[in-house]
């Protein structure tokens, strides 16, 4: 199956992603962390990117779509895989749609990992990681309420969204997690 989570920063998508993969045996497509890969190696690409993520901005599009796309054709996404921080805007949603359905291969579903606004500034202030400075964080925030928000009501509308409580233990909101996991499997069996 293929599966995307989305969440905004602070939600907890690190812990949910690690055990979903362990459950599915799919790879982990996580965006991030191919960048910040990209960043440590000193690539082009990875200069630009920096520049933007720095700012906690979002990386122009272009930068993002190679990538996944190239991680998308590996013999390993074959039978599934677990997207996280992509897609982040509706373009990429777009095309995301359009490179697997040039390998008649589909989303099968969408996590949300919904937290208030206010506990994900709680979580920061209690976290203080160094690229957690105020300011960064607020920018990241407004770039998922602006860019990536939209996104859900896109999946909503073709059946595919799951909202998830993300407040609780990790324990509490995998088995959330797994729920829609059950449900996408039945969908994807037509049942
Ligand atoms: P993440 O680890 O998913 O929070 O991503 C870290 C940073 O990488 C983000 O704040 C963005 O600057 C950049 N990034 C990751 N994924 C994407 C994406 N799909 N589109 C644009 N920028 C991204």
């Amino acid at each position: 199956m293929r599966i995307i989570l989305i969440g905004p920063p602070g939600a907890g998508k690190g812990t949910q992603c690690q055990r979903l993969i362990e459950l599915l045996k799919v790879p982990h497509l996580s965006t991030g962390e191919m960048l910040r890969a990209e960043v440590r190696d000193r690539t082009p690409a990875g200069l630009e990117a920096a520049t933007y993520m720095d700012q906690g901005q979002l990386v122009p599009d272009q930068l993002i779509v190679g990538m996944v796309n190239r991680r998308l054709q590996a013999s390993d996404c074959r039978g599934g895989c677990l997207l996280d921080g992509f897609p982040r805007t509706l373009p990429q949603a777009e095309i995301l749609d359009d490179l697997l359905e040039r390998r008649a291969m589909c989303v099968d579903g969408v996590i949300e990992l919904a937290v208030p606004r206010d506990e994900l500034v709680r979580r920061m202030l209690a976290r203080k990681r160094e690229d957690d400075d105020p300011e960064i964080f607020a920018n990241r925030i407004a770039s998922f309420e602006v860019q990536t928000a939209p996104l859900l009501d896109y999946y909503s509308r073709q059946g595919k969204l799951a909202s998830i409580d993300g407040l609780g233990t990790a324990d509490e909101i995998f088995e959330r997690v797994q729920t829609a996991v059950k449900r996408f499997a039945r969908a994807a069996r037509g049942l």
